[in-house]
């Protein structure tokens, strides 16, 4: 293969995966849109799990050290914030870095903030991954403020790479979380490749990364999907929970 056609099928296999409509790097995700169209795969199984979604109820030993208090400053009828209360959650909040696939800083600060009823559920998968396979969750994105999402749309205006923010995505919403696993010695758990990268690695249909990968993968989609949480077929790390959707929203996190 000659230099000049390898590089064109990086090229094609990149836009490929950015074209997806369910793709949600930078927020190229949205409620309305494909985003169904592309998990026919899942769809029935997940559907039906959505209907089965555990209802959560806290283990008093988890939820003690969830005694953490978040600042109060923001509105809890409308959001939940997830902190660091333990070394079983991470937050690597990317946008919030210059660690993106934008190489700009895109957020003030690193905040995640959900949807209530998201937050209730997310802690439950957590409290449920502890129990029973001693992992934690590392989150890398959650709530994604209009503003930001205009930010982004700023620096890429081009919806192959970033959600157009007059279309909006469940990011947008408060209803999506871009998450990983960890054990319990704060490693984060093999799953085939990095967050946000863009290739076929990422998709879940991806048959060219490790066994373990592979394994990795299944069980959070698995266990996600009992507490409402649904993938896209383009990235293995974005869930999003597709119960009582909520409106897009403009509202940014204080950095004090
Ligand atoms: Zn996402």
């Amino acid at each position: 293969m000659s230099k000049y056609s390898f590089y064109l099928l990086i090229v094609i296999s990149f836009l490929a995966c950015k074209q997806t409509p369910s793709g949600d790097s930078g927020g190229n995700e949205n409620q309305n849109g494909n985003e169904n169209e592309n998990e026919n795969v899942q769809a029935a199984v997940a559907e039906q799990r959505l209907e089965e979604t555990k209802e959560v109820t806290f283990d008093k030993s988890i939820s003690d050290n969830l005694s953490k208090k978040p600042k109060d400053d923001f509105n809890r009828e409308e959001w939940g914030e997830i902190i660091e209360t333990d070394s079983m959650t991470i937050l690597d909040i990317r946008y919030a870095t210059e660690n993106n696939f934008t190489e700009k800083q895109i957020y003030d600060c690193a905040r995640c903030f959900l949807r209530p009823e998201v937050k209730k559920q997310l802690l439950g998968f957590r409290e449920h991954m502890i129990k029973k396979y001693e992992l934690g969750i590392i989150l890398y994105d959650c709530y994604r403020p209009r503003p930001y999402q205009q930010k982004l749309w700023k620096i890429v205006p081009d919806e192959r790479f970033v959600g157009n923010p007059a279309k909006g995505s469940m990011h947008n919403r408060g209803m999506a979380v871009d998450i990983g696993l960890i054990d319990k010695n704060g490693n984060i758990l093999d799953m085939g490749s990095e967050f946000d990268h863009f290739g076929q690695e990422s998709f879940h249909s991806a048959t060219n990364i490790s066994e373990e990968a592979l394994k990795n993968r299944k069980l959070l989609k698995k266990e996600m999907a009992y507490y409402g949480f649904l993938p896209i077929t383009s990235e293995w790390w974005h869930y999003s929970y597709r119960k009582n959707i909520q409106e897009l929203s403009d509202w940014v996190w204080d950095c004090d």
